[in-house]
């Protein structure tokens, strides 16, 4: 069982009101209250301890605050009957917004670790619920913590709902389980970063397949700078159907567009119609010869000539735990060294 399939088994579990899921869930919801009822006491000690000093303070704790005592109102009404379907379906505003196919849903919904903690003034359920389900006992990432941490593997569970919940970055949440994984920093974030942006993207799916008349499928969109791998940017611009997770390799920064229908198919007629993500061969194509070199290493020079393809770069890894996704190929596995 992978661990998509997981998550796939909670959400039915939930859907079908099954007791422990959610008994599973309200337990989520309680640590997601305590997690901002912490943050929340934290900054109004920053604020006071400013205030005490005879500084101003810096509106962006107050919106901060703000947002936190938001975000708290909404896990006590969640709490009290708990309802996962509910809020698995568009405010009206998001929903226009899909309808319009802004790309700036992207805004709303992409994943890039910076604006994770910006974008949801609302909790993101969805992605609670994604993470309880990728966590729950019997799963690869259950496993994974059991075994390495032992102890502690409860600990870290929680912190990731937390996180969700509060909406703290990857590179957080990994400062906040790194003492209990007894692993160095850089695997923390591995950890934090992977499985956040999993239960986001997941959460990001069930959310177009619930509103599967307005998208009709997900683009594979990544970030496309120094650090994207030959993986990702062969596979960037690719149309994927909503039935198919986003599996990709741990630590990926990729996020999933929705494939919205044209403005003429939604009746509003001389409407410029959006360009289609160009692909990653086709971005490549057009960036200097530096960046080009950068990105592809040793491999440039045949990517150049035409002999070797982005997608020829890469190859499928099938992982029983995981799922299948692509990595690059090594060097020697392309003669190239
Ligand atoms: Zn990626």
């Amino acid at each position: 069982m992978t661990i998509f399939d997981t998550s796939d088994r909670f959400r039915r579990s939930l859907l079908q009101g099954e007791e422990q899921a959610r008994e599973e869930m309200t337990r989520a919801y309680g640590i997601a209250w305590s997690g901002i009822r912490e943050e929340l006491d934290r900054l109004t000690e920053q604020i006071q301890a400013a205030l005490d000093s005879g500084l101003t303070v810096d509106t962006s704790y107050l919106l901060q605050r703000q947002r936190l005592q938001r975000l708290e109102r909404v896990v006590i009404a969640q709490l009290q009957p708990w309802a996962a379907v509910a809020t698995d379906t568009l405010t009206g505003q998001q929903r226009a917004m899909l309808r319009l196919g802004v790309r700036h849903a992207v805004g709303l919904l992409h994943v890039s670790e910076p604006s994770i903690s910006l974008s949801f003034a609302q909790i993101n359920a969805g992605a609670l619920r994604e993470m309880v389900g990728f966590a729950a006992d019997g799963s690869p990432l259950r496993e994974l913590l059991q075994s390495t941490t032992r102890f502690a593997a409860d600990r870290v569970v929680d912190s990731l709902i937390r996180s969700v919940a509060v909406g703290l970055s990857p590179r957080q949440t990994a400062e906040r389980i790194r003492d209990s994984l007894a692993a160095p920093l850089s695997r923390a974030q591995t950890l934090a970063r992977t499985e956040m942006l999993r239960a986001y993207r997941e959460a990001t799916r069930q959310t177009y397949l619930a509103n599967s008349d307005v998208v009709e499928g997900w683009v594979w969109h990544a970030s496309l700078d120094a650090r994207t791998c030959v993986a990702c940017l062969a596979q960037h611009g690719s149309a994927h159907a909503l039935d198919e997770p986003m599996q990709s390799h741990p630590n990926c920064r990729c996020a999933m567009l929705p494939q919205t229908p044209s403005w003429s198919s939604l009746g509003l007629a001389g409407l410029q119609e959006r360009e289609p993500v160009a692909t990653g061969e086709a971005w490549l194509r057009l960036q200097s010869a530096a960046t080009q070199r950068r990105a592809l290493g040793p491999r440039w020079d045949a990517w150049r000539r035409g002999e070797l393809r982005l997608y020829e770069m890469t190859r499928e890894v099938a992982d029983r735990r995981w799922g299948t996704y692509r990595v690059e190929r090594s060097l020697t596995e392309l003669r190239l060294r």
